[in-house]
């Protein structure tokens, strides 16, 4: 990520915080509108705070509504682990750098435009949107 500079990568970081809070605050009101109570007691533990061990809290939800936030909440943890591993922002493919403004768009991309589009037109399933 050395392409990036420090207030980039400030940025991004406070993108990657919100998305996450927008994303547990949907994920509480749906387990909270859950018929089970179950979730509805999972529900009070989902916080509205920052939290990267949220994806691991919901993890035996298996609720399909709430799935895609799950799937996302993990791309987002693993985007923050990158971020300390120093590898935010390298593309997983081949590693060259993902472009800020690509990143600007969509933090948690993990490959370059090149290696996406490529991937897309080889692994292209209509209606799973692929991350
Ligand atoms: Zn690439």
């Amino acid at each position: 990520m050395k392409h990036l500079t420090s207030t980039q990568i400030e940025a991004l970081t406070l993108q990657l915080n919100e998305r996450t809070r927008a994303l547990a605050a949907r994920v509480r009101e749906e387990l909270a509108a859950s018929d089970s109570q179950h979730y509805r007691d999972l529900a009070g533990a989902v916080t509205d705070t920052a939290d990267e061990a949220l994806a691991s809290a919901l993890v035996d939800v298996d609720t399909a509504i709430i799935d895609r936030h799950v799937i996302e909440l993990r791309d987002i943890e693993a985007a923050r682990e990158r971020m300390r591993k120093q590898t935010f922002g390298s593309c997983i493919d081949c590693g060259d750098d993902v472009a800020y403004e690509r990143l600007a768009v969509y933090p948690t991309a993990k490959r370059c435009l090149r290696c996406q589009q490529q991937r897309e037109r080889t692994y292209a399933q209509p209606g799973r949107p692929s991350l």
